[in-house]
């Protein structure tokens, strides 16, 4: 790869003449993805570039942020659980006062902002406010998170669907209102968002509801980051192990058979390891 290219955002602009102009008075409301700089997308950097005010969530790591232009106006706008932060109401109130005095503001969101990322509350409140802006995506934690632990999320021997799931409620309580009994024998692979606090709850419930104790579960920390920590356990054991390990948030839990490929696909391993693992899951799927 050509190093330069990446060296500014202004360099890789200059090399994609489609890239849409950040218009003054308007608001860009870009997913960062999970926290490897590596992730963002062109659209996101060149916003990153772009911007003169940048708000921008808890997630959201220095790495990417150091990708700004120097002029710009970093505001932190976080909203951590347990921890004091921007009210949602006083973001999107400075997101449309900055619009309005002219700004190209970026507004940063962790993962993908339409992910529980309160990303379309947003994008409401500038709808109607009249501000012009732009949707970006960025890629999801779990799907991130899953592919850097050597996951695949789908696998069509494995699992038909997957299903993402906030692990607690809108009033910080956990998620009573969902059909667990449904998610237990319909859903083969199960992931959860914020799901820390409610692990041993959760795991409860879906036992009760008939999925089996057994099944692998993946718990994966500050995924895609320097400090990524993957924790492999089964559902009966997965709140005792969060603890155990002191898992940090955040964090996503992925239950499902799926979990069981990392052992062919863990970028950690040797590649002898992982093709002795891959010849010991065709072998188990002979004896099945
Ligand atoms: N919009 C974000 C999710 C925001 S909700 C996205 O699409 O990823 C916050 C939750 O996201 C955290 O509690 C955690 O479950 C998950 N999360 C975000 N970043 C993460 C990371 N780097 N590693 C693991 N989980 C992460």
């Amino acid at each position: 790869m050509n190093k330069d290219i990446f060296s500014s955002p202004a360099a890789v602009t200059s090399r994609l003449p489609e890239m849409p102009p950040f218009e003054p008075g308007s608001v860009w409301l870009v997913g960062a993805g999970p926290g490897d700089p590596g992730l963002l997308s062109l659209l996101a950097f060149h916003a990153l570039g772009q911007a003169d005010d940048i708000v921008y969530d808890a997630l959201v790591g220095a790495s990417i942020l150091a990708l700004a232009s120097a002029e710009a106006v970093c505001h932190p706008a976080g909203k951590r659980g347990g921890k004091p932060s921007a009210k949602q109401a006083d973001i999107t109130e400075k997101l449309i006062e900055l619009a309005r005095a002219g700004r190209k503001v970026l507004r940063l969101k962790g993962g993908d902002p339409f992910v529980f990322g309160r990303g379309g509350e947003e994008a409401l409140a500038l709808a109607a406010a009249e501000v012009p802006f732009r949707l970006v995506p960025g890629i999801t934690a779990a799907v991130a998170g899953l592919a850097y632990a050597g996951i695949p999320i789908t696998d069509r021997q494995v699992n038909s669907a997957v299903t993402f799931i906030t692990g607690h409620e809108a009033g910080g309580g956990p998620p009573e209102g969902l059909d667990w009994p449904a998610l237990a024998s319909g859903a083969p692979v199960l992931i959860l968002y914020m799901a820390l606090k409610h692990l041993a709850w959760i795991a409860e419930r879906l036992i009760s509801a008939g999925l089996d104790p057994d099944t692998a579960v993946v718990l994966i920390s500050k995924a895609t980051t320097v400090d990524q920590h993957i924790v492999e356990t089964h559902l009966s054991a997965v709140a005792a192990a969060a603890e155990a390990t002191k898992l940090e948030a955040p964090a996503i839990v992925a239950i499902g058979d799926v979990v069981g490929l990392r052992a062919a696909l863990d970028p950690s391993a040797t590649p002898k390891a992982r093709a002795r693992a891959v010849l010991a899951l065709s072998a188990d799927d002979d004896t099945d």
